[in-house]
């Protein structure tokens, strides 16, 4: 299933070209055409889904299986020092394209000044660490 007006349905199904870096049955993963580091890679699912909560399990678990095997091309080729994985959920998040994508970013020495996953942490309180207990009780 494809939505009409998304970008990345196009792209991923190969109506739109890319540059891919790898492709299977289900995926399509590209270069970030906006990149924080060199290699920013998009992993796009074929088969379209707003955000996390719309994508299939199946589709979701195959997921972290392509990040695995194309993070791991991306650190062995680039030397890179590390790799943040992030998938942002809805605008307050930061998504700004709503087919769900999961962005692979290498991360090099240094590069902190221009590439930034950070959050300044916050104190968990009794009162929130309760009440986030019990929606999962
Ligand atoms: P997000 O903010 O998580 O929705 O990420 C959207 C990402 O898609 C951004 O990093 C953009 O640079 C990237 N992007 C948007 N349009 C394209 C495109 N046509 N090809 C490649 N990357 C794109
Ligand atoms: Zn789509």
């Amino acid at each position: 299933m494809r939505a009409d007006d998304c970008i990345f349905c196009k792209i991923a199904n190969g109506e739109i070209p890319s540059a891919t870096l790898y492709e299977d049955e289900d995926f399509r993963v590209i270069l970030d055409l906006g990149p924080a580091s060199k290699g920013h890679a998009l992993i796009l699912p074929k088969e379209h889904a707003a955000n996390l909560y719309e994508l299939p399990d199946e589709l979701a678990a195959r997921a972290m299986v392509v990040a695995k095997k194309v993070a791991s091309v991306l650190k062995d080729g680039l030397k890179c020092d590390g790799m943040n994985i992030v998938q942002n959920n809805g605008e307050p998040a930061g998504q700004t394209v709503f087919h769900f994508h999961m962005h692979l970013i290498p991360r090099y020495k240094g590069d902190s000044e221009h590439v930034r996953v950070t959050w300044d942490p916050g104190k968990l309180t009794e009162e929130d660490k309760q009440e986030l207990l019990g929606l999962f009780s």
